[in-house]
């Protein structure tokens, strides 16, 4: 995806504050944190959103999903953390390359909407 900001992050063409990476996965710091500790865990490979999630690619989520605790661990998160990923324009999605965010360090809101 040529177009796609993250792929451009994950291809070093964007700077970013990186904290994790691996084969399938990149993670680095949000440009405008939410909370404390506020990191954006993407697939390498594009998919625009949960949508594109299907039984062909969703290894790379169960990836991410062991990739999670592992950052949240090394960022200190002990007291706990919140995983979100915004799909589609009435969740907020800005930018169309699948991504979970990773919001903590201190005590979180519950508003969900
Ligand atoms: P969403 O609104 O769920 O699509 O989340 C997109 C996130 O990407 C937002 O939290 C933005 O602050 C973040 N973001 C946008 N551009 C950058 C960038 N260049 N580096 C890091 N995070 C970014
Ligand atoms: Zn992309």
């Amino acid at each position: 995806m040529s177009d796609c900001l993250f792929c451009k992050i994950i291809a070093g063409e964007i700077p970013s504050n990186r904290v994790y990476e691996d084969d399938l996965v990149f993670a680095f710091r949000d440009i405008a944190p939410q909370a404390p500790t506020h990191i954006l865990v993407v697939p390498k490979a594009h998919l625009d959103s949960c949508n594109a999630v299907t039984a062909d690619n969703s290894q790379v989520v169960a990836h991410i999903f062991e990739v999670i605790p592992a950052i949240a661990k090394a960022e200190g998160l002990e007291g706990g953390y919140r995983v979100v990923s915004n799909c589609g324009a009435d969740a907020g999605q800005t930018v169309q390359h699948l991504h979970f965010h990773i919001l903590g360090g201190k005590p979180l809101a519950l508003e969900m909407a």
